[in-house]
């Protein structure tokens, strides 16, 4: 039987985009000879299978096991204690993974309304959350759409997902683990598509992705998506709190963060307006990089309205792009 993740969105093997069979514990490509599993309802669709550390596994099987009965904030101790970070910065985490509800939805509120004042409507039929890490993004997506699909390479960070969403008492939203540069979708499977802190991670792989994010929109479909700014004069850099970080020549910031921090740097790759604007050029021919609402961010709202002023002085504007916290990322598929 061919594997169906919700009615009317079939799954397709990641590797040759074939469709996927239903199997005992999985599904299953007959074209790769490949099975992937299935764990809490989570299927695992990566392509290419990872390599799961023993670490990693056993941390995996604990979140699995005492699914049932531990609380979000339970696993979340579960999944922090293997990290061995500092009491601060676990207390730091927890906090904040507990307040993710409320980011979420001022982020996801900001991608409608600024791509909708841009590009009008979109389907809200079917929407996917690229990279939804522990599920606030998907929740408050799922608040403005019929059926969600949250996709994340992490399974921990799944699971964790899998709980919140079940806490949020949300029923339309799919979780699935998959890399964003091998979707497991057909084309034109989706109206939108948002990726919350997704931007800085996906290294060199910025061009495959946004290649499958708009390979899986429908025609008329959008694409949102927040970025930290390489070049931000005004913050520190998010992951390392290093003013100007951005500025330093990209082989010398991972050990210039391991010197200062002694933490690792080296997944972390802020894209600068340029870069942004070609990433998405790459795929889209409708595409616009543009000022974030910064009350999303947690600012005062009334600080977006200076912001917005800008926006009508051309060249200003573009110095400010340049040179700005965060942006954000636009795009319509044709
Ligand atoms: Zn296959």
């Amino acid at each position: 039987m061919v594997e169906v993740l919700l009615s009317g969105l079939q799954l397709y093997c990641p590797a040759c985009k074939n469709p996927l069979r239903n199997v005992e514990g999985g599904v299953y490509c007959s074209f790769c000879n490949i099975k992937y599993p299935r764990l809490l309802d989570i299927l695992d669709l990566r392509y290419p299978r990872p390599e799961v550390s023993k670490l990693e596994q056993s941390q995996i099987d604990e979140m699995t096991k005492g699914f049932a009965s531990l609380s979000f904030d339970e696993l979340l101790q579960v999944f922090l204690r293997e990290a061995q970070l500092s009491k601060r910065v676990v207390k730091d985490t927890l906090n904040y993974y507990r307040t993710q509800t409320e980011r979420a939805e001022k982020m996801v509120g900001m991608f409608f309304s600024r791509y909708q004042e841009f590009y009008g409507s979109f389907s809200t039929d079917y929407a996917l959350d690229v990279g939804c890490g522990s599920g606030g993004g998907s929740v408050a997506l799922a608040k403005r759409c019929k059926e969600v699909v949250g996709i994340d390479s992490h399974l921990s960070q799944l699971i964790l997902a899998k709980k919140f969403i079940e806490q949020s008492d949300i029923r339309n939203i799919r979780l699935v683990c998959a890399y964003a540069q091998c979707l497991p979708f057909g084309k034109e499977s989706f109206g939108f598509a948002q990726g919350i802190n997704v931007m800085e991670h996906i290294e060199d792989m910025a061009g495959a992705i946004i290649g499958e994010i708009w390979r899986c929109l429908e025609s008329g479909g959008g694409f949102a998506a927040d970025s930290r700014n390489r070049f931000d004069i005004f913050l520190p850099e998010p992951h390392s709190g290093i003013r100007f970080l951005g500025f330093l020549p990209r082989r010398w910031i991972p050990g210039f963060v391991r010197q200062i921090t002694g933490n690792h740097y080296e997944h972390t790759r802020l894209l600068s307006y340029r870069e942004i604007e070609a990433v998405l050029a790459g795929c889209f021919n409708e595409y616009r990089v543009v000022l974030p609402y910064i009350s999303a961010y947690g600012r005062p709202a009334r600080m977006d309205r200076w912001v917005r002023a800008f926006e009508h002085c051309g060249i200003l504007n573009r110095i400010l792009l340049c040179f700005f916290s965060a942006h954000l990322a636009l795009a319509r598929k044709h």
